[in-house]
């Protein structure tokens, strides 16, 4: 049966470039979040050409949903000969800027030397391609399953999810009972599965002053240089404490199997764009960062500020007129999914066949749109699995494999098939 599957894609090799192709040639930027309604509607047409149920669904009222740049989702939903799981694939149809740097026509879709180049290739609608030959592989194959399969096309990934899982998450798509298992076909490369993510959050600290003539800065306070204490503090104390803390989590790359923390951005006193070249002479009374820490399983969200805001509390008690505020702007926790949950069995096998080795299991050092599934969908059975090399994506020339695009609808069908089987 196992051949049947690989025959079945083999043959529809040709119809994978295509589609990938086509996929590639809107050019799905986001942000602003162009073209996103002809690519769904265009992924639509294509699944409901297989028999499913399309649906083209609006993140109304999400961040930068305007009449000019609608947040268009598709969500597809096919019926199997009789009840069982549900399995869904949920790919992200937006891309990231070009940038700088492209030999060839970034929504071209050049083929060369076995290779599809273009934005997107790799992150991920070669994925999103694979997953949409592995269904009709599998359907060509097992026309009677018991089930149903559903394939999602989102948008927003790359800039939170809010307008596309989120969304779709709080309308209830990603929840038991309508769906037992998830795979995301993001490029974590062809015989990895991922189970999860490191946690987020970012917080803005702000230290304040009082203004004052610039020439006789004792009589302001300077907000700047109560920062300068922060960092100070963060440089000697925080940075090695995190660098200390190491997960049991296998998060690629090895750099990211501990806590870290960036500071996004810096801004204090008169800003840039005021009358430039024309600065005047003032203390500054504000300062404010934004931190960026990203924690581990291991570690407590309630911990992870704590020792942010210890530093601070200290810094008052012992920096004369040393005052500040915190504002949490966002908070993920971290999620893995238990290597014994039936889609990683599944896709486990499907790696074992096509490879002949055991899978990689790894964590991914960001989020994904596996977070809004688990948080607000309360989904647990849920993997990013797909082709494409994680390194290339948001690159110049970002480019996916076919052979690899091939080999992983392969292991997708089989999944398929253990996720149904399973059950029957
Ligand atoms: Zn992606």
């Amino acid at each position: 049966m196992i051949e049947c599957f690989a025959r079945a894609i083999e043959d529809r090799t040709d119809d994978l470039v295509a589609l990938t192709v086509d996929l590639i040639r809107f050019p799905t930027v986001n942000p602003p979040g162009e073209a996103y309604t002809p690519c769904a509607e265009y992924v639509a047409r294509c699944l409901s050409r297989l028999g499913f149920q399309t649906k083209l669904i609006r993140g109304e009222g999400t961040p930068g949903d305007t009449d000019r740049y609608p947040r268009t989702n598709v969500v597809a939903r096919l019926e199997g000969k009789g009840p069982g799981p549900t399995v869904h694939f949920n790919s992200h149809i937006d891309v990231v800027e070009t940038g700088a740097g492209w030999t060839v026509d970034p929504f071209g879709g050049e083929i060369r030397d076995g290779k599809i180049f273009g934005r997107g290739t790799c992150d991920m609608k070669g994925g999103l391609a694979a997953s949409i030959i592995a269904v009709e592989a599998f359907l060509a194959v097992r026309p009677d399953f018991h089930g149903a399969i559903e394939i999602s096309g989102t948008v927003d990934e790359e800039s939170g999810g809010f307008g596309g899982v989120a969304y779709l998450a709080k309308e209830g798509y990603f929840s038991r009972p309508r769906v037992d298992h998830v795979i995301i076909p993001e490029p974590l490369n062809k015989d990895r599965i991922c189970l999860g993510h490191r946690g987020v959050w970012w917080a803005e600290i702000e230290t304040k002053g009082r203004i004052a003539h610039g020439s006789m800065p004792f009589l302001g306070d300077s907000a700047i240089r109560h920062m300068g204490a922060v960092l100070d503090a963060f440089e000697h104390e925080l940075f090695p404490a995190l660098d200390r803390k190491q997960t049991e989590m296998p998060v690629v790359p090895e750099g990211a199997r501990r806590s870290t923390m960036n500071i996004n951005s810096i801004h204090g006193g008169q800003t840039e764009d005021f009358f430039p070249g024309l600065p005047s002479p003032t203390v500054p009374d504000s300062c404010r960062i934004v931190i960026d820490r990203r924690f581990l399983l291991e570690e407590h969200i309630d911990e992870v500020k704590g020792e942010v805001s210890s530093i601070l509390e200290r810094l008052k008690r012992e920096r004369p007129r040393f005052d500040y505020g915190m504002r949490n702007l966002m908070e993920v926790l971290p999620t893995m999914t238990e290597r014994d949950a039936p889609v990683v069995q599944a896709v486990a096998g499907g790696i074992r066949e096509v490879f002949g080795h055991d899978p990689e299991y790894v964590i991914s050092p960001g989020t994904y749109d596996q977070k809004h599934i688990a948080r607000i969908g309360h989904l647990h059975d849920c993997i990013a699995y797909g082709p494409g090399i994680l390194d290339l994506a948001h690159q110049p020339d970002e480019w996916v494999g076919i052979e690899d695009m091939v080999q992983s609808a392969n292991v997708m069908a089989i999944s398929l098939d253990a996720l149904f089987g399973a059950a029957g």
